[in-house]
């Protein structure tokens, strides 16, 4: 009897359902495998679901997403959907309570740059020469953004706005596990990010990670103020493995990675909720990038995102390791075969312009 996976799909909309078929078509590839069944549960989400439903977020999307092993999700929202009060739009009324919902409190961000598309970085060649791979590893459930109390009154006749940070020993504890144990499967090295020398959070942050670091003996250590981490991700990129962050710092250092990364159509993202034992977690996998509207429904978006969205699906929940690793070597085999969506075409010598399904087609292939 193959092993069987319940994987929700929630494709979204704009080039969401295109680069979804893509990646489910990889998916299928890999359970040509003896011993891998996946059953797909498709849903509706975002504006899809709106228009079908009234809601950004239906019931029944939740309860297929609690049945299964882990949640793909594609992206959500667009200019249709704008003018909605903002609770009930998609990425607000969607993504931020299935995020509740589901506890996902750990934002896992590969940012890789590909030795052959370092052209699509706005970082010199000199600095990123032979590419990159950086894993930023995020807090997203607590910290500044969700702190109380927060307002904006009028205080002493004045406007005043508070926000609290706030972090519990045990937060910093479980994202740092998180951090820890995807160092192992890598370079071995978590840079931990804070402003111990003006915050108390930051000092209950080096500390507790200190603390933690004790039980990964095989996993080196270093601290840096996030302002110097800011510099030195830019200044030497390919000097780094695993950053570990708060929310909002990590929520600044992951778009600054993708910027140095190159294209939005490449960088696949995590969101993990409770460890399920074994080193796994539930978790929804997410392309970094959104709806992409300018592109959507021309068939030219870069479904590469999605795909290995798909493997670090395979990789953190269902550990699929060998399989995940499969899926990214065919990726990166299709990039060095020359095969190129609009985004990261530059018309080098040796390479081609192709579509969603094209090169799709050539990453199953080479699974
Ligand atoms: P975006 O990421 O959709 O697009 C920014 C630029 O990157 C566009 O030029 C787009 O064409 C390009 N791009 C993004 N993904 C690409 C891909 N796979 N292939 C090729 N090019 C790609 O960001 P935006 O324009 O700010 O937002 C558009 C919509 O997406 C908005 O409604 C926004 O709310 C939503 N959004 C959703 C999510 C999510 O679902 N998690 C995340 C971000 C934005």
């Amino acid at each position: 009897m193959p092993n069987s996976y319940k994987i929700a799909v929630l494709a979204g909309d704009g080039i969401g359902p295109e680069v979804m078929a893509e990646a489910l078509k990889v998916l299928r590839k890999i359970e040509a495998s003896p011993g891998i069944k996946f059953e797909f549960n498709e849903q509706l989400v975002g504006g899809a679901a709106i228009d079908a439903v009234g809601q950004a977020l239906p019931a029944e999307t939740v309860a297929a997403c609690a049945q299964s092993d882990a949640i793909l999700f594609g992206s959500v929202g667009g200019p249709k959907w704008e003018k909605l009060p903002p609770n009930e739009q998609p990425e607000r009324g969607a993504l931020l309570p299935l995020r509740k919902h589901f506890g996902l409190f750990a934002n896992l961000r590969p940012s890789i740059c590909y030795p052959s598309l370092t052209h699509a970085s706005p970082v010199k060649d000199s600095i990123i020469e032979g590419g990159f791979n950086v894993l930023c590893v995020r807090e997203l459930t607590g910290g500044l953004y969700f702190g109380q109390p927060k307002f904006c009154k009028e205080i002493d006749g004045e406007m005043t706005a508070v926000d609290t940070m706030v972090y519990k020993k045990s937060e910093i504890e479980r994202i740092a596990h998180v951090a820890f144990k995807a160092a192992q499967g890598r370079s071995k090295h978590v840079t931990s990010i804070d402003k111990a020398n003006v915050l108390e959070n930051g000092i209950l942050w080096r500390a507790t990670v200190e603390e933690i670091a004790r039980q990964y003996p095989d996993v080196k250590l270093a601290h840096l103020y996030v302002d110097n981490a800011a510099m030195q991700l830019i200044k030497n990129p390919k000097g780094f493995d695993v950053v570990l962050c708060e929310n909002l710092f990590g929520d600044i250092l992951s778009d600054e990675m993708a910027m140095i990364a190159g294209s939005l159509g490449m960088l696949a993202s995590a969101s993990l909720g409770k460890p399920k034992g074994d080193g796994l977690y539930f978790g929804l996998f997410e392309p970094s990038g959104g709806t992409a509207p300018d592109i959507a429904g021309k068939g030219i978006a870069n479904p590469i995102a999605q795909i290995l969205s798909a493997a670090l699906m395979l990789r953190f929940s269902l550990g699929l390791k060998k399989e995940a690793v499969t899926i990214e070597a065919a990726v990166r085999k299709v990039i060095d075969d020359g095969l190129r969506t609009g985004d990261i075409y530059s018309g080098a010598e040796g390479t081609r312009k192709v579509g969603t399904k094209e090169i799709g087609d050539a990453i199953t292939e080479r699974v």
